[in-house]
């Protein structure tokens, strides 16, 4: 699991938020989203095609790996990989 930052909390859904297309310096697309920002499983909905919450990213609609961001440090996927071996 990962950290979330709780100052992010807002009433904000997925859908509200322009896809990331250039991540800033020093950061890359998340490799989760893609930069979307938004949660895949229920794509920022929240919610899945069944009425059932989301229960990758709670109802949130935000990608779980970004909180939303759509960027992540440079590196943080390299690192993810090699920490899994
Ligand atoms: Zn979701
Ligand atoms: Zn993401």
């Amino acid at each position: 699991m990962t950290k979330g930052p709780p100052s992010r909390d807002s009433n904000r859904v997925g859908t509200e938020l322009a896809p990331l297309a250039v991540p800033a310096a020093g950061y890359e697309l998340c490799y989760e989203c893609d930069g979307k920002r938004i949660c895949i499983y229920c794509r920022g909905r929240g919610q899945l095609a069944n009425g059932n919450r989301c229960s990758t990213c709670h109802g949130d609609g935000r990608c779980i790996v970004c909180n939303g961001a759509g960027e992540l440090p440079e590196g943080s996927e390299k690192t993810a990989d090699e920490a899994s071996r």
